[in-house]
């Protein structure tokens, strides 16, 4: 039966308020944390976009995304990310020239600005809310700016200067994508391109990605072709070029879609109502019930042992089990994870440790990793320990 309620987060692309409930996700997250731990997976009932609704503001995403931005610290997501910058460089061959004006907003530390450069571009700009990110572009020779994807007053200067703005895997993090576009727009020649890349929620069910992926408290708009011209054609524009592919992280395929668009004469409020993406959504849950009830059994086994447990990775994947299920109240002496940023931090009242701590631990290793569970357990097997080893995703 359909579950309908009203939002707390209007439709980011059209406004309405009246929902479609398809899932409720909450997670347990350390105490100085500025998003809110639960939050809904919804389907707008006017457009049919798929989106996270919750109690978490613009304020509170600036907020994180300033002060809790896991990015600097993970150089291994920009090594797998590195893989796409040919495909991303063909898309904008065919539509840009090497001395065209290119600004990459969201640009994180700029790995694929350095990658145009060396591919012959010259005219190019990043733009980054994390000084770290702007300094490390800085460094590399790239002009580049601290700023926000919504407003920069004091950027004025860059204002119809450039040809191509490209948005790669940022929208989907946007609290507020029309203020977005609308800015993005100010940048932007009058016969300029915008491409975008995200997640395509219309192939999320052919895939087994873990629930704490797709729907984790940064991918907060879950777009499909449909549901970004949706966006685009409010504020003028026109699709001229879409195509999906894949981005391979860890152990994970995530599908992707890259949308390119350019002015029209005229915005439009023609939705088209989006069918598909709700369709695979239901899919994907349908079909992750199955993994859930598997977890819960392996959890409950570990629960009435009363063994004692570390948990490797201290994210998101932990951080909704220990919300839904009995991991709770499972014996944990602790969580260790290789993210030095995250030593110190607590998670019901238990730290978050460096993995050596393994060496002194006989019980058993839980690993909850969406990514890179492969990759941990190579890592275990390296340190020559027996514990029993346990993957939970
Ligand atoms: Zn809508």
């Amino acid at each position: 039966m359909k579950k309908l309620s009203i939002a707390t987060r209007k439709c980011p692309i059209c406004d309405e308020e009246n929902i479609e409930i398809l899932y409720n996700l909450n997670m347990v997250l350390d105490n100085d944390f500025p998003l809110q731990g639960n939050h809904k997976v919804v389907k707008c009932e006017k457009c049919g976009f798929i989106y996270q609704d919750s109690k978490s503001t613009l304020q509170d995403y600036e907020n994180y995304y300033k002060n809790f931005n896991k990015y600097p610290s993970s150089p291994t997501i920009y090594e797998e990310t590195k893989e796409l910058f040919p495909y991303y460089m063909n898309i904008i061959d065919k539509f840009g020239k090497k001395d065209s004006k290119i600004l990459d907003m969201g640009c994180a530390s700029g790995l694929c600005l350095q990658f145009f450069k060396e591919c012959g571009y010259e005219n190019l700009v990043g733009i980054d809310p994390s000084n770290e990110s702007i300094d490390e572009l800085k460094k590399k020779g790239i002009e580049a700016y601290v700023g926000s994807v919504y407003c920069n007053n004091e950027l004025k200067f860059l204002e119809n200067k450039f040809d191509i703005i490209v948005l790669f895997g940022v929208i989907e993090h946007l609290f507020d994508v029309q203020n977005a576009v609308l800015n993005l727009d100010k940048y932007l020649k009058e016969d300029g391109i915008i491409y975008i890349t995200a997640p395509n929620v219309e192939r999320y069910h052919g895939y087994n990605n873990s629930i704490s992926y797709y729907f984790n408290f940064e991918h907060i708009n879950h777009f499909s072709s449909t549901s970004l011209n949706n966006l685009m054609v409010k504020f003028g524009y026109v699709n001229i070029y879409t195509d999906a592919y894949n981005l391979k992280l860890g152990d994970c395929s995530v599908p992707c879609f890259s949308g390119v668009y350019t002015k029209k004469d005229r915005s439009s409020d023609e939705l088209k109502n989006d069918e598909e993406s709700v369709k695979s959504v239901k899919k994907y849950l349908e079909s992750y019930k199955k993994n859930i009830n598997e977890q819960k059994k392996v959890i409950d086994d570990i629960f009435r042992k009363n063994e004692p447990i570390i948990i490797w990775g201290a994210g998101c994947v932990a951080m909704e089990l220990l919300s839904r299920t009995n991991l709770k109240n499972c014996n944990i002496e602790a969580f260790v994870d290789n993210d030095r940023a995250k030593h110190g931090k607590k998670f019901l009242d238990i730290e978050v440790c460096p993995v050596d701590m393994l060496y002194k631990f006989d019980g058993i290793i839980v690993i909850c990793s969406s990514l890179y569970s492969s990759d941990i357990l190579n890592e275990i097997r390296s340190m020559n320990i027996s514990n029993k080893v346990l993957i939970l995703n």
